[in-house]
This record gives structure tokens, C-alpha cells and sequence, in this order.
């Protein structure tokens, strides 16, 4: 839709001449792209006259931020009016203007959030995290704006529900009673780390995986849980697709590895470990076809075994093929990121059942990847493969500024580099840098151990004594506790091992692809945010080319720098992970969706663009009823 087509809309014509002054204004420069809308609101047709106030009232530039209220205008208005009203003598205050706008902006985030509340049934904690902060901030500027005046505006409003849950969630993580509970998942947390590190260390295997047992589903770090009314495990594609079919709503499970509740679904969830079968390994095309529940590891030993391999991995390997698939897996590299590069085919099953097989150049194929099982079940994968090789990994504590100051040559000269920066520390001077290189050294003897060596001493460093983390980073790297308790090392392993990491601790995490040029100012917001909260965190920093054959993926459209916040769960993390999302999504960050994130389909589509509404076309035919939705694909992607 045009803006000369927006002046025949009803509700333009309902405005007084002034409004449609302001709204001509607003609008100049402003393409309204009518499957745009469509894609994330209820459409234009539903464009109401008090969705054009509310947005001529709002600091929103584009149309559709505000349109998602349609259906709440009248509390939004009241809370708006609440607020005002609780600062006697506004309309001489000196700060009005900047009054106006967060009493505004505050009143949208909380209808926005009741109406998330609506939809899910509670609201997540993430978004309770953020309006306690956005709260605080109110506060600072106003002291009137307290958490119990807002609460109270909420009840005058009518929404008792909400106010409730902001009660019951600033009194679990304020006072007596938030310190008891903190102390409590710390304390449960460290114990559930250790044993899990005593077993790691007993068997080799640690076993952190998703799983389902007595009727309920759990992921790998036991967070997220659901009571599916059915689980299913078909092993051949006639009761894959039946599944599917029949399904009232589904969501798909590989190995539980996402941090998020994606996966989750009150209906049926069909788990793929029974569909994972190595359909064919042609060793002189280099060409696999696997099913897509084959787990990263089972893959990589048989390709190791046939002499073949995956050129780029990430940093674990007990995801199933399809959940790699389903989140764009990037690893990090100078000419090679993603796994979606490799990918010749994909089958993928719409919501009525029906499997077919597309390659790249096919809308499918590209939305498919990244999708997180919106645009169908992905059930096999065909892979283009190369020889075996073997991969030098290097590990050093290194001067931090100069790291960042040659960040160019060293791309250049290594295959695959990556950074772990301790967030918190106070003036980091160094910083952990892994490169990897292909070589035709031999294995180093005792590799194996050796790694688990290494792996143990990040796991005790960055799990049970931050503060000794913090310690090493801010000294110099050639410090004696820095070579001690964090010793440079070189590995030459096998290429299918050398990527990963046993990573035996539970934490969380967020990650955001950002353009590669502005990583740096984004980091450095990051950690100063991290340091001012004291709040401890591996930051790890990762790069890819423009490679990435999703349209919605993390690193899609562009060469990207990936900055993750890789938490303990001991930490209280909620309220500093939404701060950290802010900074991402201001140097233009694009969310990874296996991850924590707090976007909703409006800020996909101000992230993404033209991509997602490519994206939205597709999903729309593969699951024309929404079947493959549930609560967090519904806010990411929009019903
Ligand atoms: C320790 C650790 C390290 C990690 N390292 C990296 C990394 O280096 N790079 C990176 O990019 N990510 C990384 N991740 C994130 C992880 O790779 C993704 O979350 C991935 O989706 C997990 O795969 P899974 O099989 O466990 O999927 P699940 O957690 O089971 O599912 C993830 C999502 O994909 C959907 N899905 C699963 N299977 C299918 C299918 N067959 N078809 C369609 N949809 C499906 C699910 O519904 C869900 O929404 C890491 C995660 C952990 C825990």
C-alpha cells in the first residue's frame, strides 16, 4: 500500500485535517507495504482511526508497531493517561516532552505484554525482567513512576492479570525472598554441575541432552518442560508424514539443545531419534543423504570413518541434523561459516503431510533453513562433503587491544578464529583467542585427553570461580596465573572433532549476528555493560561470510560478526540479557533463534525486511492453519 492509497482508507478519512497533516508528515519517505503488514498484524483492512492516533501520539516511525495494539486501544490509553496523571503539574514540568514519550512508550510495552499474556496463557519471565527495568527507568526520571504506581494504574486499567505477574516476579527477585531464591538455584545449579562433571569425568559422557521420560519432555539444560498429549517417534516416512498430518498442533524435537522454548507444544511433539539412518555415503561425489535425526556426532563418526567430513562445525555436536537445519548452525571462518552451505537438498514436510525434496533456488530450500520447523518438518538432509582432514587448534591468552587492532590479519590468516572475552572483569587486558587451521601434521598423541584436560579447566574457571576468570583477564596474558590456570595450547585433532567442545556445565545463552564492521563498538557496549552490572558472563565472538542460505537466519545477507553471552545458570541473567538485546538490535543485530531472544515478528520484519516477508509467503502456504505454531514461534513469527 502506498501512502496516496493509506488517504482512501477509512480510518485516514475519520482524522481531523490536522491529523492527516501529521500523519501525511510522518508517513513522507515511508513505503507501507501492504504483505508487510499483513504479515505481522492482522492486515490492513483491519487498520482502525484509534490505531492512527495512537500512532501519531507514539515515538513509533513505522505504521505496524503501532497497529498490533488494535485490539487493546483503550487500556493502552487509560495506562497512557495513568501515568500522566500520577505527576501533578505536567503541563509546566520542565521535562514534559521527554515525560510524554516514556509514559507512552511504557504504556504500549504493557499492553503489548498483556496481550502476549492473552495469547500464551503467562507471561515470560524475559519480558517481565524487562518491564521491571523499563520501570526502574521511568522511576529515575519521574519518582512518582514507582513499581506500585504502575501496578496500580495496571488494576485501574482492568489488567489485574498482569499487574499480578509483576508483583509475584519483583517480589521473587527483589528483597528477602528474590536473595533466598537466587541462593536456592545457585546452590542447585552448582550441585547439578558437579555431579554432572564427576560423571563427564567417571564415563566420558555427560549426557546433557533432551529427553522425555514419564510423560514429560525436558531440553538439555532441564529449563524447559512440556506434557505433550502425544509423543511420537515414527521411523519411516509413511508414519512421519501420517503423524503430521493428523497432528491438531506439533512441534518437532531433535536434541533438545535450543534455549528457548521452541520446541515445546501442549499437542503432539515428534521426536526424530527413530529417523535417523545414514541413507547413502557416495564417497567419489562426496555426497551424503541422512535422515535428519542423525545426531551431529553419529554423522561425524561415519563421515570419519569414509575418510570425509563437514568443512566448518559449531561448538558442539549433540544436535540432530534437522535441529542444525531448523536454526542455520554457524560455526566461524574466514571462507566457509555455515552448514546450510553444504546442504545440496532438504526434504521437508508441510503441515498437510506431504513431503518434497528442494534445492537451492527454491523458495522452500531458504526459508526452510532457519525456520525453526515453521515451514515444515525437516526429515532428510543431502550433503556436499570434502576430504577428512585434520585441524591444528591453537588456544592462547593474548594482549586484548592488540587482538582488536589487528582483528583483519588475523582473520586473514587463520581458517577459523574465534574469541572468549570475560564479560565483568573491569578492564580486561586479555582475551582467549582459538584459531584453527587444516594441516597435514599427524594427530598429536593423546589428543583426546588432552582436550578434556583443556575442557576441564574452562568448566572449573568459567562455572564454579568466576571470580578467578575476571582474575586472569584483567591481568597481563603472560601473567604466571594466567599460564597457570590458563595455559596456551596446540591440538592437531581430527577435522570431525576438532571444532567442538564438551561443554558438561548447564547455562544459557543469547547470541546476535551483527554486520561485521560494527562488531567492535558492539562489543565493547556489551562487556561495559557486563562490568557495570558486575555481572559475570563468557562472551564469545564468532565471524562468518555472506554465506548463509537462510532468509532469516542470524548471519543471513550479509558478512557478520556473532557476538553470545554464554551465562551459568547460577546467574540471574533475564534482566541483563534484555539490556544486551538492546545493544544488539542498535547495531542492527539479527537474532539467533535456537537462542534467548525477546523479538517479535515486528522486529523480525524491521530486522530482516524484504527476507521475511519472502519468508512469511512461504510459511503461509506450507502451514496455511498455523499448526506448527506455538507460543514462541508465534511471537517471534507472528499467527
Ligand atoms: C552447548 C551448545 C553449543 C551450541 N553451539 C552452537 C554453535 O556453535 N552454533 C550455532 O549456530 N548454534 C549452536 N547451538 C545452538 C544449537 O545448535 C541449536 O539450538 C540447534 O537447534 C539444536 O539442535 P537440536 O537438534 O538440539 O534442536 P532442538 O533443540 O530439539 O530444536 C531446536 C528448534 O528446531 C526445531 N526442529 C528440531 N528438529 C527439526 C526438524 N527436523 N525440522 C524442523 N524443525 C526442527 C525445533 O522445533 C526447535 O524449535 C549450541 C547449543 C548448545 C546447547
Amino acid at each position: 500500500m502506498k501512502r496516496e492509497q493509506l488517504r482512501h482508507h477509512p480510518a485516514y478519512a475519520a482524522l481531523s485535517p490536522d491529523e492527516q497533516l501529521a500523519i501525511d508528515e510522518r508517513l513522507e519517505g515511508w513505503h507501507l507495504d501492504a504483505p508487510a503488514v499483513a504479515a505481522t498484524t492482522g492486515g490492513v483492512a483491519e487498520l482502525d482511526v484509534s490505531d492512527l492516533r495512537f500512532w501519531l501520539a507514539s515515538t513509533a516511525r513505522r505504521p505496524w508497531a503501532m497497529i498490533s495494539l488494535c485490539d487493546q486501544p483503550e487500556q493502552a490509553t487509560a495506562i497512557f493517561e495513568g501515568l500522566l496523571a500520577a505527576v501533578p503539574g505536567l503541563a509546566d514540568h520542565r521535562e514534559r516532552p521527554k515525560l510524554v514519550v516514556l509514559a507512552r512508550d511504557m504504556s504500549r510495552a504493557l499492553v503489548v505484554a498483556d496481550s502476549a499474556r492473552r495469547e500464551q496463557g503467562f507471561v515470560r519471565d524475559e519480558q517481565l525482567a524487562a518491564l521491571c527495568d523499563q520501570i526502574d527507568k521511568l522511576e529515575r526520571v519521574e519518582p512518582r513512576w514507582r513499581d506500585e504506581s504502575v501496578v496500580a494504574i495496571l488494576r485501574v486499567a482492568k489488567l489485574e492479570e498482569l499487574a499480578n505477574a509483576l508483583v509475584d516476579y519483583t517480589r521473587s527477585t527483589r528483597g528477602v525472598q528474590g536473595f533466598l531464591s537466587r541462593v536456592g538455584a545457585r546452590v542447585s545449579t552448582k550441585l547439578f554441575d558437579l555431579v554432572h562433571g564427576g560423571l563427564y569425568l567417571a564415563t566420558g559422557d555427560a549426557e546433557h541432552e533432551g529427553h522425555y521420560e514419564h510423560g514429560e519432555w525436558t531440553n538439555w539444560t532441564a529449563n524447559y518442560r512440556a506434557r505433550p498429549a502425544a509423543y511420537l517417534c515414527p521411523s519411516n516416512e509413511d508414519e512421519l508424514c501420517g503423524a503430521i498430518a493428523k497432528a491438531p498442533e506439533l512441534r518437532v524435537v531433535g536434541g533438545g539443545h535450543s534455549f528457548n522454548d521452541g520446541p515445546l507444544c501442549p499437542g503432539h511433539m515428534i521426536s526424530l531419534d527413530a529417523y535417523g539412518r545414514i541413507l547413502d555415503i557416495d564417497p567419489n561425489r562426496k555426497i551424503a543423504r541422512v535422515q535428519a535425526g542423525i545426531r551431529l556426532r553419529d554423522l561425524n563418526k561415519a563421515l570419519w570413518e569414509a575418510s570425509l567430513g563437514l568443512p566448518v562445525l559449531g561448538s558442539t555436536d549433540s544436535q540432530s541434523l534437522g535441529g542444525l537445519v531448523a536454526t542455520d548452525l554457524h560455526g566461524t571462518g574466514r571462507d566457509a561459516g555455515f552448514l546450510s552451505e553444504q546442504i545440496l537438498s532438504l526434504r521437508v514436510i508441510a503441515a498437510d503431510g506431504v513431503a518434497q525434496t528442494v534445492r537451492p533456488g527454491d523458495p522452500l530450500f531458504h526459508a526452510a533453513i532457519g525456520a525453526i520447523g515453521t515451514c515444515g518438518v525437516v526429515s532428510e538432509v543431502e550433503l556436499q562433503l570434502v576430504d577428512a582432514f585434520h585441524l591444528e587448534k591453537v588456544t592462547q591468552m593474548v594482549d586484548r587491544a592488540h587482538a582488536e587492532s589487528s582483528i583483519d590479519g588475523l582473520l586473514r590468516a587463520n581458517d577459523h578464529i574465534s574469541f572468549y572475552y570475560i564479560g565483568g572483569a573491569d578492564e580486561a587486558e586479555a582475551v582467549r583467542v582459538h584459531q584453527w587451521n587444516r594441516t597435514s601434521a599427524p594427530l598429536t598423541p593423546k589428543w583426546e585427553k588432552l582436550k578434556t584436560r583443556n575442557e576441564l579447566s574452562d568448566f572449573a574457571v568459567s562455572a564454579f570461580v568466576p571470580g578467578l576468570a575476571k582474575r586472569i583477564a584483567d591481568i597481563d596474558e603472560d601473567a604466571w596465573l594466567s599460564d597457570l590456570v590458563a595455559p596456551d595450547s596446540t591440538l592437531v585433532m581430527p577435522g570431525s572433532r576438532g571444532f567442538g567442545r564438551k561443554l558438561f556445565y548447564r547455562h544459557d545463552e543469547i547470541e546476535f549476528g551483527v554486520p561485521f564492521e560494527r562488531y567492535q563498538s558492539c562489543l565493547a557496549q556489551i562487556l561495559a555493560l557486563l562490568s557495570v552490572e558486575e555481572f559475570f558472563s563468557v562472551v564469545e565472538v564468532r565471524f562468518t561470510p555472506d554465506r548463509s542460505q537462510s532468509l532469516i537466519g542470524p548471519g543471513a545477507g550479509r558478512r557478520s560478526a556473532y557476538i553470545e553471552l554464554a551465562t551459568p545458570l547460577s546467574q540471574d541473567h533475564e534482566r541483563v540479557f534484555a539490556k544486551a538485546e538492546e545493544i544488539m538490535r542498535e547495531h542492527e543485530g539479527q537474532p539467533h533463534l535456537g537462542k534467548k531472544t525477546n523479538v517479535s515478528a515486528q522486529d523480525m520484519l524491521e530486522i530482516h525486511g524484504d527476507r521475511f516477508v519472502q519468508f512469511q509467503a512461504v510459511r503461509a502456504a506450507q502451514d496455511p492453519g498455523g499448526k506448527f505454531l506455538n507460543a514462541f514461534t508465534q511471537r517471534v513469527l507472528g499467527g
